[in-house]
């Protein structure tokens, strides 16, 4: 395998590009009157403060996110949601029509349908049974075409982590991007790989604010990596892609950790409560292992139930046509008073579904 080449990997017309060059790009400092960005300088009637352009870059935002993440503020790119983050991957490393990426189904489905916005070829090597890699299948799969492999740990929709070993067997055989998508790693067991950013250049890392910080309104996702692949991103970033208004609200909410790490705790106490309360249940099959906040859980009948759930006014994921998960529901840890409501729903349910044939056999 031959070794890393950011330069090589990077799409031509991308290491190429001049990036668009904003007002804010060429003057920097403190001035007084701004005249330089046709801006409306009278203002909003409604909302004084949003006639200026926010920020391109984000450092405010960026600082603080540094000094939680243990990472330069260099190495963060901040989108729109991880979804985002993800379209700009494919749009700064694979040219359409040629590349292809590696995807480990069943996981997160933009990798997928991002691919295909961006006209990149899409080669699956699918979980094991464990929901674990099948390294030689990845293996297999890589050609000189192949520009990233993606990876979701904790994983999307089946919870559990990818072993540490495989992902770092991964980075260290493949020339190309590994982009390890850690959306629900606060809720994880497992340590993040942002620790790891200096060891691997080809290694980027995605999280979000929309799980554990319980901002999924706001959009804001993050991608750390080498700062040169940050810089890549940087130039094909749509100029001014945070509001002023987000990256205030953000700035804000950063500042208080404490309060977000006892809600996790909280939110993975009560996913321990309701993985026990579901194993008592005669209609569930399995309740798999989840480092999320959410139970992938295997029912006799996961349709049905979901239908019952429908009418009692409670939605949860159908996965149940999905390979490897089939007959499986993904729900998602609630409220006490959600989960209470779940739990009873499913009572019911059980009481319609079996107690009737109980008493017709006795
Ligand atoms: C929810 C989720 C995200 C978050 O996406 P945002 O665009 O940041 O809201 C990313 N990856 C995975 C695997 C997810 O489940």
């Amino acid at each position: 395998m031959s070794a890393f080449d950011l330069d090589k990997l990077v799409r031509p017309n991308i290491r190429d590009l001049v990036p668009y060059s904003s007002a804010r790009d060429e003057f920097k400092g403190e001035a007084s009157v701004y005249l330089d960005a046709n801006e409306n300088s009278l203002g909003s009637p409604t909302l004084k403060w949003y006639n200026r352009y926010p920020d391109p870059l984000q450092w405010k935002v960026k600082q603080q996110l540094a000094d939680i993440k243990h990472v330069a503020p260099e190495q963060i790119f901040i989108g729109n949601g991880s979804d985002e983050c993800i379209d700009l991957l494919y749009r700064t490393f694979c040219i359409p029509g040629m590349d292809n990426v590696i995807i480990c189904p069943p996981t997160y489905g933009m990798y997928a349908v991002s691919a295909n916005i961006n006209d990149t070829s899409i080669r699956q090597a699918p979980l094991l049974d464990d929901f674990q890699l099948n390294l030689a299948h990845i293996e297999q799969l890589i050609d000189a075409h192949t520009k990233i492999i993606w990876i979701c740990s904790p994983n999307n929709p089946t919870g559990n982590s990818i072993n540490r070993h495989d992902i770092e067997m991964v980075l260290n055989n493949f020339s190309g991007l590994v982009v390890v998508d850690e959306a629900y790693i606060n809720f994880s067991r497992q340590r993040s790989l942002l620790a790891d950013l200096a060891e691997y250049p080809n290694l980027v890392v995605l999280q979000t604010l929309s799980k554990a910080w319980g901002l999924a309104g706001l959009r804001l996702g993050m991608m750390m990596a080498s700062t040169a692949i940050i810089e890549l991103i940087n130039k094909v970033k749509p100029p001014y892609n945070i509001g002023i208004h987000t990256q205030q609200l953000v700035t804000e909410a950063l500042q208080h950790t404490a309060a977000v790490n006892d809600m996790i705790m909280a939110l993975v106490d009560m996913r321990e409560a309701l993985e026990e309360v579901f194993y008592q249940m005669p209609i569930v099959e399995k309740v798999y292992p989840s480092d999320a906040n959410f139970l992938l859980v295997r029912m006799k009948d996961a349709q049905s139930i979901y239908n019952y759930l429908l009418t009692q006014g409670i939605v949860v994921r159908d996965r149940s046509n999905v390979k490897l998960i089939e007959n499986c529901l993904r729900i998602t840890v609630g409220t006490e008073q959600e989960n209470t409501a779940l739990v009873d729903a499913l009572g019911s349910y059980i009481a319609h579904t079996y107690l009737p044939k109980i008493k017709s056999n006795a």
